[in-house]
This record gives structure tokens, C-alpha cells and sequence, in this order.
């Protein structure tokens, strides 16, 4: 079971990637360029919910790569432009992921 913290960090991180329009593959390569190489499978596996914890070090790099910070991460709701976070019942918004089912 994914631990909650984790699990709400690494889908904020999800969302944020995706309305940035900014694939795993070139996360994982601001990731290294920052000093924290990291592979893309590694980014994927924690999205799909295959590898349930994060280390600090992680999210701290994975946020700097997205233009925020992680109290914002923790502390803030990342709004969609698209669905505001809420897509409709049964839909999956296509912008940040939102309502995807694994
Ligand atoms: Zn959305």
C-alpha cells in the first residue's frame, strides 16, 4: 500500500508533468541534468503505482524540474486549467490525468 503522503505527492507531481505538457522521459532528463539521475522507468512505475515510495531527494528534484517547490506540493492543490482538478464523473481529463483509473 502506497503511503498516503507519497501517494498524493507523486500524483501532484503527475498532474503538474502532464499540464506542462513534459514526458517521463524528459522529467527523468531535467531530473539527471539537476544531479539526481533518475530513469524513466522509475518515474513511471511510481505514476502507475508499481513502486510506492519516494525518497526526499526525489521529490525535491522532480519539483525543482517543474517549476515549483515541495511545501508548494505539499501545501497547494495544483489547479488544471482543464477540469480544475474535478474532471466529470466517469471521465479521465486529458490534461492532468485526473479520474485515470490503474
Ligand atoms: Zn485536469
Amino acid at each position: 500500500m502506497t503511503a498516503p503522503i507519497s501517494a498524493e505527492v507523486i500524483a501532484k507531481l503527475r498532474a503538474l508533468r502532464k499540464i506542462q505538457k513534459v514526458s517521463a522521459q524528459q522529467l527523468s532528463d531535467r531530473m539527471t541534468e539537476l544531479g539526481y539521475p533518475v530513469a524513466r522507468t522509475v518515474i513511471a512505475n511510481l505514476e502507475n503505482g508499481r513502486r510506492t515510495e519516494v525518497s526526499i531527494d526525489h521529490v525535491v528534484i522532480a519539483a525543482q524540474s517543474l517549476g515549483t517547490t515541495v511545501m508548494a506540493l505539499l501545501n497547494e492543490p495544483v489547479e488544471c486549467p482543464q477540469c480544475k482538478g474535478e474532471p466529470p464523473a466517469g471521465f479521465t481529463c486529458n490534461t492532468c490525468g485526473a479520474g485515470e483509473t490503474r
